[in-house]
């Protein structure tokens, strides 16, 4: 069976905060007033990110999205914020966290990538990326020097599925005109992309970086260059 074609997350996968996201948050706080320690807001996030809605808009016109994706996220912080009372300027703090996280400064690449990403190339894989995020996650791809790898960036607003959702990982094979066994979609979130991609019917391998889970997937790696022993197994069978 050979694989054609590559799908990547992007967040946990090919490239991670630069700086902690609770520290972030709060040492941005401190300067509009509000004293919250990064664990804190480390727990908030990891809590209210879980049980966000989907960051997709389905049937939104192209000219709402950024609109749409900037209100998901300021929904999103305001309600990591709710333990605290009197955050008076809170528009004017959420405008800068924003704007931070754009900035591929504010992001880096796993250190692999680069050799794993150039050496799928040269093999004549079709890479692409299928990600919740949102219309920043291309400026930052790119100012990190890593869009021209990719044939499609894939981000959940714009296509209007969010992963687990099977139609995000459809939309990305018609686009390609591949079948589902033709790809393999590695990410670093057991539900989002094993799962998600496996009920698509795509191959999902799960990049496990710290390897603590105590699931056990058959498709299961430490790093990215774990794809390329996966792929000769699967050219022999
Ligand atoms: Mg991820």
């Amino acid at each position: 069976m050979a694989i054609k074609a590559i799908f990547l997350d992007a967040a946990g996968t090919l490239i991670k905060p630069a700086r902690r996201v609770g520290e972030t948050y709060a040492v941005l706080a401190r300067k509009y007033g509000i004293e919250v320690s990064a664990a804190e807001i480390a727990e908030r996030f990891r809590l209210c990110f879980h049980s966000a809605p989907p960051l997709a808009f389905p049937g939104a016109p192209a000219a709402r999205i950024e609109d749409l994706e900037r209100a998901w996220w300021k929904d999103l912080v305001r309600r990591i914020f709710e333990p605290w009372d009197g955050f008076q300027r809170f528009d004017d703090y959420f405008a800068e966290l924003f704007a931070y996280f754009a900035q591929p400064v504010a992001w880096t690449l796993y250190p692999e990538v680069a050799e794993t990403l150039s050496a799928l190339e040269k093999r004549g894989m079709v890479l692409s990326v299928i990600s919740n995020f949102d219309s920043r996650l291309i400026g930052i791809l790119e100012g990190l020097g890593a869009a021209h790898w990719f044939e499609h960036i894939f981000v959940s607003s714009r296509v209007g599925y969010a992963k687990p959702d099977q139609q995000i990982f459809h939309t990305a094979l018609e686009r390609h005109s591949l079948k589902a066994g033709d790809a393999l979609h590695v990410g670093d979130s057991e539900e989002k992309d094993l799962h998600g991609a496996n009920k698509a019917g795509l191959k999902g391998v799960l990049v496990e970086r710290n390897g603590e889970s105590n699931s056990n997937p058959s498709l299961r790696i430490t790093s990215l260059r774990g794809i390329f022993p996966l792929l000769d197994d699967l050219d022999q069978r």
